[in-house]
């Protein structure tokens, strides 16, 4: 939904660097107003500029940026861009290379407790519980005891039912429509924005406090007409059953096709019909619901191998 923007930009300000003179060890001298040491007169490093503590920042006013420093690669002292020749020792500058960028440090991340090692450790001891429990599984012997089947017809017929939709989903013949507001979805609106400020290195001795904006939404619900009505439809009403033993299945006698519809029609539905396979282990009854396929391959009395959970004893059906 939110697709990744540039982030808005506002500047808060221009500040000077600092640096630390190596030579007499004079502090916080400023990127701008000391391109040398007041102290000792030793040329600014521009590779060793630091950013400030907020207590310790200076405000440039009306600085002008006209690009990052040079570094002359003759003596390598850091010179404005705007210089054509080397302050120091009068190389030219063309071409040379502009100082270092610093980097502002990230905060350090806060180092919590390794929780990913103890849900690692749950996630395997679950997973090998599961196993244990539910999965493992033995081999046992078995006889065949018996064949059971069960069909079911079911029994429809067309009458009035209610229903509920969206208004757009309303079917044509509904009667008694009634309408009410329901939420139907959400969408995103725009809700200000989040902001974080960063400290840029402008290379010139400068550095300018930039707050960086992205746009905020927030879900807000869309409502739309929910219906309840009333309808003419196929209705499940009843169900013709069969159930027996043995091999030999039978349905039930299906009521003849109605020769026109209206309410009170009756038609058959849906035939579904249970295969179920009893089984003896010489001490208790065990039974199977498995295919058709399945159900006629086995003899009454056959002698029958298959699998039963390890843990609780009860017959993998799947693996007849
Ligand atoms: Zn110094
Ligand atoms: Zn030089």
């Amino acid at each position: 939904m939110s697709n990744p923007t540039t982030p808005r930009e506002e500047s808060l300000g221009s500040y000077e660097m600092l640096w630390d003179c190596p030579h007499c060890d004079t502090k916080k001298n400023l990127g701008v107003t000391h391109r040398h040491c007041p102290n000792c007169g030793a040329p600014q490093d521009a590779s060793k500029r630091y950013f400030p503590s907020d207590a310790d920042k200076v405000a440039v006013a009306n600085h002008q940026f006209t690009g990052a420093d040079r570094v002359c690669s003759s003596c390598g002292t850091a010179q404005s861009a705007k210089a054509k020749n080397c302050g120091k020792c009068g190389a030219p500058l063309d071409g040379m290379k502009a100082v270092p960028f610093v980097k502002e440090k990230e905060a350090p991340k806060a180092k919590g407790r390794p929780w990913g090692w103890y849900i690692l450790a749950f996630v395997l001891l679950l997973s090998v519980a599961i196993w244990w429990r539910c999965i493992r599984k033995k081999s046992i012997e078995l006889d065949v005891k018996g064949h059971r089947w069960a069909t079911v017809i079911d029994i429809e017929e067309y009458r009035e039912v209610g229903e509920s939709k969206w208004k757009n989903e309303v079917p044509s013949g509904a009667r008694a429509v009634s309408c009410s507001q329901k939420e139907r979805s959400t969408r995103s609106v725009p809700d200000g924005e989040t902001c974080k400020m960063v400290k840029r290195d402008k290379g010139d001795g400068t550095f300018e406090e930039v707050n960086q904006c992205t746009p905020k939404t927030r879900q807000e619900p869309v409502y739309d007409d929910y219906c309840d009505y009333r309808i003419d439809r196929w209705t499940k009403v009843d169900a013709l059953k069969k159930e027996g033993t043995g091999t030999d299945v039978v349905w039930a006698e299906a009521p003849p096709a109605p020769t026109l519809t209206g309410p009170g029609a009756r038609r058959a539905g849906e035939r579904r019909a249970t295969y179920t396979l009893d089984f003896s282990d010489g001490k208790k009854t065990r039974t199977c619901d498995v295919s058709e396929g399945t159900w006629r391959k086995y003899k009454d009395g056959q002698h029958v191998k298959a699998k039963a959970r390890a843990s609780s004893g009860e017959l993998v059906c799947s693996s007849l």
